[in-house]
């Protein structure tokens, strides 16, 4: 057998794996990046590609040069993207919202092609071909066991950074209770339902679709929705998904349906990609980030952080700037010789206090567990009803309903919108009473104060390990009061 001494180890050669590589890896440290894939399939992702501006250095901070990536016409195919749009179609509602300037829909292969060769430049080792089947570990993590292109090897390392994906199976392999840490461990596994199942298809057609310029979003029969973002005019990222606290849904045959049934796709095709259909499917964190994101020896980043929207789904800036949190924090508990989970607690602080991005998608999940919390008809009655700032504010991270005035201009727009769906005969078709609809619309104002009380506990995030107890009872108070609020029994917590 094979053995390799490291100084970091990084699993996973997708945006969290390569931010965290190189960002460690430019700061001196040796690091190795294993991923199962072939070298030419790396970066082949499931993913509705659709991006935050790759411009904005607060999105993707680090050496990885976003610029030349943007710059890239093998990446940035098309650059026309300005608005998403919302479209219940049974209902006749389309809502239409502005897209963040310079955010687009990528190729998302050659994308992580160039990270994967960024990587590389700045140092890292790269092993494809390399499926990690074990964690090593003693009072902290030591290190993986994988197969390399069949043969067995044993990396060894300071410090291993997961970025294995959503429902990352390294966390699985670790037993995070036998790890040396001063009390009850602060790294807890997430539950599957805490995840999404998520499929997709580039599709090519014969003709330009009308919507060019938009992502697009509809309603699924379970909470979740199908998507149509356009890659090019003629080349479409079509796909969908749901969260495994609802039934499950058969995706492909869903998707077919759905495609099957619209006029501008009829005769197109699914495009190829390495002699095969470029279909994938993969699952989706829809959770907060966790809690804590460290254990002794050990960094998780990206999906395997949970650093998604929860709403949305939408994860590959968090897991940018959560692997080059990673990265950065390794590089430091390494110099510092702690690599204990107070040595490697910087990375929770960087994320919640100084970045700040985890704590708004913390507090944002309470618009998850809200709407998990209601029937798929009274949430789509909702969405109908909600003006495009609101809806705007729930799919970001960013509260423009601030203030007396704005919040007054939204109950207007509710209730104007609430005349036009009335007449329309919306909440006929959708079997939607009265009574609902008020509890319903009365959960969004509830669901908003909390998302702001979330925001300031989130603030007082620990800036080390020793308040994090008093820290968490805290936050779990707020949950309790939450769920009691919306009225949920035990059985449906999502914490
Ligand atoms: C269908 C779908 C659509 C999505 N659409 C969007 C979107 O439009 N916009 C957006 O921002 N986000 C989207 N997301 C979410 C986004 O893709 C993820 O948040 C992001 O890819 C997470 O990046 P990551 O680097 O953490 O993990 P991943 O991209 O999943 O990378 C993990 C890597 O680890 C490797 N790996 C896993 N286990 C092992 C092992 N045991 N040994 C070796 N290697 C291993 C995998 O092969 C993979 O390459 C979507 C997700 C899905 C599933």
């Amino acid at each position: 057998m094979v053995r390799s001494q490291y100084d970091v180890i990084v699993v996973g050669g997708g945006i969290a794996g390569c931010f965290a590589a190189a960002t460690a890896a430019a700061e001196g440290i040796d690091v190795v990046q294993l991923e199962r894939k072939p070298r030419e399939e790396g970066g082949f992702i499931a993913c509705g590609d659709a991006i935050k501006s790759p411009r904005n250095p607060r999105n993707y901070p680090g050496p990885i040069d976003m610029d030349a990536i943007a710059d890239d016409e093998a990446v940035l195919v098309d650059n026309n993207i300005e608005q998403i749009e919302w479209w219940d179609e049974q209902l006749d509602v389309r809502k239409v919202l502005p897209y963040e300037e310079g955010s687009n829909v990528v190729d998302r292969y050659e994308f992580g092609q160039r990270l994967l060769e960024q990587a590389a430049d700045r140092g890292v080792e790269q092993h494809y071909d390399t499926v990690v089947h074990e964690v090593t570990q003693n009072d902290r993590v030591t290190g993986v066991k994988a197969i390399r292109d069949g043969e067995p090897v044993t990396y060894e390392c300071d410090v291993l950074i997961d970025a294995a994906g959503a429902q990352s199976i390294l966390q699985d392999m670790i037993d995070f209770e036998g790890l040396d840490t001063p009390t009850e461990p602060t790294f807890e596994v997430p539950h599957y339902t805490h995840f999404g199942s998520a499929y997709r298809e580039i599709i090519e057609t014969e003709e330009p679709v009308e919507y060019h310029n938009a992502i697009v979003g509809k309603p699924l029969e379970e909470m979740g929705y199908i998507w149509y973002f356009p890659r090019t005019p003629t080349v479409i990222n079509v796909g969908l998904g749901f969260q495994m606290n609802k039934e499950p849904i058969p995706l492909t045959d869903r998707l077919r349906r759905d495609v099957e049934n619209r006029p501008e796709f009829r005769g197109a095709t699914v495009a190829e990609k390495f002699d095969r259909k470029d279909k994938l499917g993969s699952s989706i964190a829809l959770r907060r980030p966790l809690d804590s994101m460290v254990a002794p020896g050990y960094l998780a980043a990206g999906g395997a952080a949970g650093t998604t929207h929860p709403i949305t789904g939408k994860g590959i800036r968090g897991a940018a700037y959560s692997g080059y949190s990673a990265g950065r924090a390794a590089v430091q508990a390494i110099e510092d010789g702690d690599v204990s989970e107070d040595g490697l607690w910087e990375h929770n602080r960087w994320l919640y206090r100084e970045h700040g991005e985890a704590a708004k998608l913390a507090s944002w999940d309470a618009y998850n567990v809200a709407a998990s919390s209601i029937d798929v008809n009274v949430l789509r009655a909702v969405t109908a009803l909600l003006p495009e700032t609101e809806l705007q504010e729930i799919v970001g991270t960013s509260t423009k309903v601030d203030g007396l005035k704005s919040k007054a201009l939204v109950g207007t727009g509710v209730l104007r919108n609430l005349v036009t769906e009335y007449r329309k005969g919306t909440f006929e078709t959708l079997d939607v009473s009265r009574g609902e609809l008020y509890e319903a619309i009365l959960g969004v104002r509830k669901t908003r104060n909390y998302v702001s009380e979330y925001e300031r506990q989130y603030e007082a995030y620990p800036a080390d390990r020793s308040s994090f107890e008093r820290w968490r009872s805290e936050r779990n108070r707020i949950d309790r009061a939450f769920y009691d609020d919306l009225g949920l029994p035990p059985s449906d917590y999502k914490y």
